[in-house]
């Protein structure tokens, strides 16, 4: 139940040439743990768990998710990898206007073969663990920046992914309620098993994360001690 980036390198064509986004980067990340991803705009973050979420293929490297090396699989078998082991959430939460909190979770759950019931059960469990108990029939408008993330959250956990990719979840969030999304990451990380990878710039909690790293010019950075 871990992530394993080896030695993985990523260009993008750019103008005559190509713009290295990932540089041979490893990234080793155990099961119920969190690595915090730092570095400045444009130094591959963003890549990082693009490849990490198989949606980019890298040109070099291995991207191997639960033991299984993600090369190996067809674009049909990645997309079930996606939706069966990996919870991605972006920086905006991109909620449907139109569902409420706990319909978001309902709709990732079409494909896993529980009932209906079951479903929507999971979809209150998860929102009450979020700390949305009392919004489950709230709809995006009706939500806080905070909370509407958290849905976001929740909502990459409903097929229990044994691996969490967050993308600056923090970035439209004033402090305190960044912190708050933080502390659930780290809560949440520990409690369901998940190897996370958060990249951020808020370097104010660093300290409760397992593990820091740098990203600068497509290479990763792993702080020594
Ligand atoms: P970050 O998330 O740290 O800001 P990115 O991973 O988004 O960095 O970008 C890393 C580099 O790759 C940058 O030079 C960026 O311009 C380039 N890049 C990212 N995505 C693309 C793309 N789809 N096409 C071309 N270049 C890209
Ligand atoms: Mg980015």
């Amino acid at each position: 139940m871990t992530l394993t980036l080896d030695d993985v390198t990523l260009t993008y064509p750019d103008g005559d040439g190509r713009v290295v986004a990932l540089d041979a980067v490893t990234l080793d990340v155990p099961a119920g743990s969190l690595t915090a991803v730092v570095g400045p705009s444009g130094s591959g973050k963003s890549s990082l768990l693009a490849v990490a979420a198989t949606l980019v293929t890298p040109e070099r490297g291995r991207v191997v998710v639960d033991g299984a090396d993600t090369a190996s699989l067809s674009r049909a078998g990645k997309a079930a990898l996606r939706r069966e082991r990996i919870g991605i959430v972006f920086q905006q939460p991109n909620l449907l206007p139109a569902l409420t909190a706990a319909e978001q979770l309902q709709v990732m759950a079409h494909l896993s073969g529980r009932s209906a019931a079951q479903v929507r059960e999971r979809a209150v469990e998860l929102l009450d663990t979020v700390g949305l108990a009392d919004q489950a029939g709230r709809r995006p408008h009706q939500l806080s920046g905070g909370q509407r993330q958290r849905v976001n959250i929740a909502r990459a956990l409903m097929n229990e992914p044994s691996v969490l990719l967050v993308d600056e979840p923090t970035s439209a969030l004033d402090h305190e309620r960044g912190a708050g999304v933080l502390d659930l990451l780290v809560t949440l990380t520990r409690a369901r098993g998940t190897a996370t990878v958060l990249v951020t710039h808020d370097h104010t909690h660093l300290d409760r994360m397992d593990r820091t790293v740098s990203m600068a010019d497509g290479r990763l950075t792993v702080p020594v001690g």
